[in-house]
């Protein structure tokens, strides 16, 4: 029965001589359970250290009288060093004086090494083999403690996405894990890197005072700017640094990381590829933006915000052919904020599907408001790639409708072209959906950042709004002016209307009348106003 079980089972006596053992035991000193019996540990073992070992622990059960639970190492016949959780138990044989002991051993090798595992990885990041957070977090706290100065810089390679969606994530795993040896290979005794999850990696440099820092963080940048072959595949990305230093710009891990990512995200706003050092200034931004969050956040509740609306003329007839609502923000707290600062932040953390949904409903009601007063108004709301994409935002947007009156027909969406490129089949069921039911859909801010076209034909779209920066130098910079041309040359082949935006002189107008604009909008014919402005302004004109 004993020979059947895979542990090692066997009984010694006073003396260290097995009085029993079974196959599995035997085996492993590559013996037999006959061969066993009458000899101790040191007859097979390959060490004399274990044996000895072996031996002592013997010696202590029996002499204590207590079992005991012990984690030992074995080397087998074949040189394999297999670790064992052993249980000996004191044991007298019936007719002897001296006690010997009873053993069962488990061969707990591969825990072990699933222990170790998790131990390395608790410590340190599987892909690339750096340390993680927790490490980062352990010596951060040596260099305080220590004193001298430090720089600690956030990394985070730009557009990496692209990498992975359009090379697949092994390419980019392959790519994060030379940049990985990159750094590595780059820095000098006592500085350190970890990857923090994605693409971002921290790095410490010793003794770094801001102009050595500086330099630094230059050639860093310049290092993984260089390409990267990859299979047949030469890659090159850039990245973005924000550092901070010690002791100036925090004395603790949290401070410290705190600024470096204030400061990396101060490197992301101002284009990317390259670094930012942490400053007074960029704490203030980075205050305001939290203010910014907690009063976006309650802002629709306490009727902070409300819709201006400014006129888009129509050239052909010129009457007004609709109003864009355009959202204005008058916080308790930090008075007026543009929505070119807030609506972004909104973006970036979900809450402009809630703002984007105020903004809509009350759009709804205007429209609806003015019909009632037989002022037939189309109005332009500007709708959020992530609040276009809510599966909810169609249905809602209907009973948005019912409830206030509004006319679909009487509204047109701006969508900024990102939107159309991130999830076109997406973008195209809804919009399918809602032009079905009378919605008009305007590509806003057209020409800046995208080239894809190929959405255009695939979508139910009626206007192209040429940028404000195209338009404000359009009559004295003649590329401005041949995107402007491009641009109403590619809406005519398609039988789209173009909107330019921004114009402020009539200079400006003349021209994109005579280029075949079929919409200007712009501070030359009205700026935004309250609804009761423009009603006043309908009225007179
Ligand atoms: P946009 O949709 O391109 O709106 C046009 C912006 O240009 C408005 O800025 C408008 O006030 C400004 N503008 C109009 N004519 C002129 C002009 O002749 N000269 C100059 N310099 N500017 C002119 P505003 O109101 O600050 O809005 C900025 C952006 O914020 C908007 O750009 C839009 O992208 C976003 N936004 C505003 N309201 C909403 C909203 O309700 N929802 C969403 N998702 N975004 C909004
Ligand atoms: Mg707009
Ligand atoms: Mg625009």
């Amino acid at each position: 029965m004993i020979d059947l079980v895979p542990h090692f089972i066997f009984a010694k006596d006073s003396d260290g001589r097995f009085v029993l053992a079974n196959r599995a035991l035997a085996e492993a000193y590559g013996s037999t359970p006959e061969q066993l019996e009458g000899k101790t540990d040191a007859d097979f073992a390959k060490s004399q250290e274990e044996a000895a070992h072996f031996r002592a622990e013997d010696l202590a059960v029996i002499q204590s009288g207590n079992a005991s639970d012990i984690e030992e190492v074995i080397t087998d016949s074949s040189g394999r060093q297999r670790t064992l959780h052993t249980v000996k138990i004191p044991f007298s044989y019936e007719g002897t004086t001296r006690p010997g002991l009873l053993g069962v051993a488990i061969d707990i090798s591969a825990q072990k090494v699933a222990q170790q595992r998790i131990a390395y990885l608790a410590h340190h990041d599987d892909l690339t083999g750096l340390p993680n957070r927790l490490e980062l977090e352990a010596f951060l706290q040596r260099r305080l403690s220590q004193g001298l100065p430090f720089a600690l810089l956030f990394l985070d390679f730009d557009h990496f996405k692209d990498i992975n969606d359009s090379l697949g994530h092994g390419i980019g795993d392959v790519f994060l894990k030379l940049m990985a040896q990159r750094i590595g290979a780059w820095l000098t005794k006592g500085d350190f890197v970890c990857r923090i999850g994605g693409d971002e990696f921290v790095v410490v440099l010793r003794h770094a005072e801001s102009p050595l820092a500086q330099t630094k963080v230059e050639t860093l940048l310049q290092l993984l700017r260089e390409p990267v072959a990859i299979d047949s595949l030469m890659l090159s990305s850039t990245c973005s640094v924000g550092a901070a230093l010690f002791p100036n710009d925090g004395a603790s891990t949290e401070t410290l990381m705190k600024n470096a990512d204030a400061a990396l995200y101060s490197a992301k706003a101002q284009g990317r590829n390259g670094a930012q050092f942490f400053s007074a200034a960029l704490y203030q931004a980075a205050d305001r933006r939290l203010a910014m969050l907690n009063g976006l956040r309650t802002a629709a509740a306490h009727d902070e915000f409300t819709l201006h609306f400014q006129p888009i003329l129509d050239t052909h007839t010129n009457r007004w052919l609709s109003v864009e609502a355009l959202l204005r923000w008058k916080s308790k707290q930090l008075g007026n904020v543009g929505p070119a600062e807030f609506i972004s932040l909104a973006e970036e953390t979900g809450l402009i599907t809630s703002i984007g949904q105020w903004v809509l409903h009350a759009a709804c009601a205007q429209q609806a408001s003015w019909a009632s007063r037989g002022i037939k108004m189309n109005i332009s709301v500007n709708i959020s790639a992530r609040q276009l994409l809510v599966p909810t935002f169609e249905s809602e947007f209907r009973a948005f409708c019912q409830e206030t009156g509004a006319k679909p027909e009487h509204l047109t969406f701006e969508i900024t072209e990102g939107v159309l490129l991130t999830d076109v089949a997406a973008a195209q069921r809804v919009l399918n959906s809602l032009a079905h039911s009378g919605v008009m859909i305007s590509v806003d801010d057209f020409g800046v950042g995208y080239s894809s076209l190929s959405y255009l034909r695939k979508l139910p779209i009626s206007f192209l709004k040429i940028d404000r920066s195209f338009v404000t130098d359009c009559h004295q910079n003649a590329d401005d002016l041949a995107i402007i041309r491009g641009v109403i040359a590619i809406a005519k082949a398609l039988r789209l209307k173009v909107v330019a935006e921004g114009v402020e002189t009539e200079a400006q107008a003349t021209l994109l009348r005579s280029e075949g604009c079929n919409a200007l909008q712009g501070y030359l014919f009205a700026r935004p106003m309250t609804a009761e402005a423009l009603t006043s302004l309908i009225a007179s004109t």
